[in-house]
């Protein structure tokens, strides 16, 4: 139960009162995880972040980068919003809740079936954190996505400041699978690759996140990656689309549950990577297989 209510004007504020309260005080963003009935974050003190300047959506050549408040539909109505972000973003179907869930506080809640984690990973965005040292210093951290989400716990208690998208020719998108928009979900499925000209190695940096109810590492939270099968597809040893299809369906660990056995989702797993893969292929201009 929230006992304690903190409106902090500085991040330095911030991550001086959650260095005193530790694991008891969380971050206020949006407040729709925190807020909500069986919520995993029951924090005892939360620090509201409102004030501090983290609701801008910048952009330059290199890509954009947005504040960690910037609301889900914030993000939808800017007028330079990729389409595959766009999609991931509506997978948080009711716009009341768009109004307020934040971007930073969807990656912060760390959930296995996470609207955005899967399109982030395969995107390969970094985040930029706030931390406090031991001699109460504030210094700022550029993480990938990647690292943040593999170790966790190192970050607990890191601020988000900010997301950057800084690879704007790279191919990234997701799938998601629920019986309705606002259902549970069975999987969410995120493919994301750079594609060259050169024949030799005509892709890299592959990505395959997948989340989901009761798909991969349930109890650990999070998305999880298969990066045997990254490599063999940036090495060519998986080359065509149904040979990726067979490859995820079987790699993919899964559970049967109310959104479906786990045979299902293997197949929505293999299926949805295929289908991303061969999007990205085909917007690389190289057909539909290698
Ligand atoms: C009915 C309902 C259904 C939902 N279904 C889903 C779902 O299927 N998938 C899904 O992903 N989410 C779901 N959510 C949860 C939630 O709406 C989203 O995850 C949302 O993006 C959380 O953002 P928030 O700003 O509301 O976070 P908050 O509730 O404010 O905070 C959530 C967590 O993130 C931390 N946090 C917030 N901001 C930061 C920051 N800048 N830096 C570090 N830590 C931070 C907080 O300390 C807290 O631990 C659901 C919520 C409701 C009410």
């Amino acid at each position: 139960m929230i006992e304690n209510y903190v409106r902090v004007s500085s991040i330095k504020e911030a991550l001086e009162i959650k260095a005193l309260h530790g694991a008891e005080a969380g971050y206020l963003a949006g407040g729709t995880e925190i807020n909500r009935l069986n919520t995993q974050h029951p924090f005892a003190v939360v620090i509201d972040l409102q004030d501090l300047g983290l609701s801008s959506i910048a952009e330059d050549g290199n890509g954009f980068e947005l504040g960690s408040c910037v609301t889900f539909q914030q993000a939808l109505d800017w007028k330079s919003v990729p389409a595959a972000f766009a999609d991931a973003l509506r997978y948080a179907g009711s716009r009341t809740l768009r109004n307020s869930a934040t971007i930073g506080g969807n990656i912060a809640s760390g959930r296995p079936d996470s609207y955005l984690l899967p399109f982030l990973t395969a995107a390969k965005v970094r985040l930029i954190l706030a931390d406090i040292g031991s001699e109460e210093l504030e210094h700022e951290e550029s993480v990938p996505i990647r690292e943040f989400a593999e170790h966790s716990e190192m970050y607990r208690d890191s601020l988000i400041v900010r997301i950057v998208f800084d690879k704007p020719g790279r191919f990234a998108a997701s799938q998601r699978f629920s019986k309705s928009i606002q259902g549970a979900v069975s999987l969410t499925a995120g493919f994301g690759a750079d594609f060259s000209d050169s024949d030799a190695r005509p892709l890299e940096n592959v990505r395959i996140a997948l989340g989901g109810t009761g798909v991969g590492n349930y109890e650990g939270g999070m998305v999880y990656r298969l990066p045997d099968i990254e490599s063999a597809l940036s090495e060519g040893v998986i080359r065509t689309a149904a040979e990726l299809q067979k490859a995820v369906s079987e790699a993919t660990a899964a559970v049967s549950d109310f959104t479906g056995s786990a045979e299902y989702k293997k197949y929505l797993a293999g299926t949805a990577v295929a289908q991303l893969y061969s999007r990205g292929l085909e917007k690389a201009g190289r057909g539909s297989d290698l």
